[in-house]
């Protein structure tokens, strides 16, 4: 595949506006980052509600506390905008909306979901990573559907198969979500495993030269 291919699939999915035509949400900013020739693929729950405007994902506050993980696992400063290393994407690629609560953003809806996988699916058989790192439940759930029931604390710090046909061969590396509405990684015992998961995540970029 040339990058110009790979590109032009890039295009057409930011000019996606069919949850818009659904009058599932007001706005789409479709956001998406990175190469086909990226190793690792990050997979979040939904771009936040500055995407419109930062079309760059994690270049905010969650950005910073996920390249804090990204370091502790030895990669160095900026890895997380690096092309060749990561591709950025999420289960649904426009903002939600906020929740119903005001606390954090809503989480996308199932037919949101389901709308925006035909994209998830093509950017996973085009990148092909050989890892993805899916960051919170429902990004988890995506790739690991047999660990939907399971808490977070029993599958951070695990590696799995994928259990998603376009993902192939790709192992997946659960992390929580990094955003500050999460309350989850203060918890000490929390903070284990999370210090394993990186520790995992260490020794698999030191074995394949990530
Ligand atoms: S969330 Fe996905 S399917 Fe819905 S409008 Fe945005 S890109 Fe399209």
């Amino acid at each position: 595949m040339s990058a110009d291919q790979f590109a032009a699939i890039q295009h057409e999915i930011r000019g996606c506006t069919r949850c818009v035509e659904a009058g599932l949400i007001p706005d789409a900013h479709p956001i998406l980052f990175g190469s086909p020739h990226a190793r690792m693929l990050i997979l979040g729950q939904a771009p936040g509600p500055t995407a419109a405007e930062r079309p760059l994902p994690y270049s905010g506050a969650s950005g910073k506390t996920l390249q804090s993980w990204l370091a502790r696992a030895g990669f160095d400063n900026g890895a997380l905008h690096d092309p060749k290393r990561f591709y950025l994407t999420s289960t649904t690629k426009c903002f939600p909306g906020r929740s119903a609560t005001g606390k954090g953003d809503r989480a996308p809806s199932r037919i949101e979901i389901d709308f925006c996988r035909e994209h998830l699916d093509v950017e996973l058989s085009w990148v092909q990573p050989e890892l993805i790192l899916p960051l919170g439940k429902l990004a988890i759930g995506t790739m690991l559907s047999s660990t939907r029931r399971s808490p977070l604390a029993s599958i951070v710090g695990e590696i799995y198969p994928a259990e998603y046909a376009a993902a192939g061969e790709a192992r997946v590396l659960p992390l929580p979500h990094p955003s500050g509405v999460s309350r989850w990684h203060n918890a000490p015992a929390n903070q284990e495993r999370l210090a394993l998961a990186l520790t995992k995540l260490a020794a698999l970029r030191q074995a394949h030269g990530w």
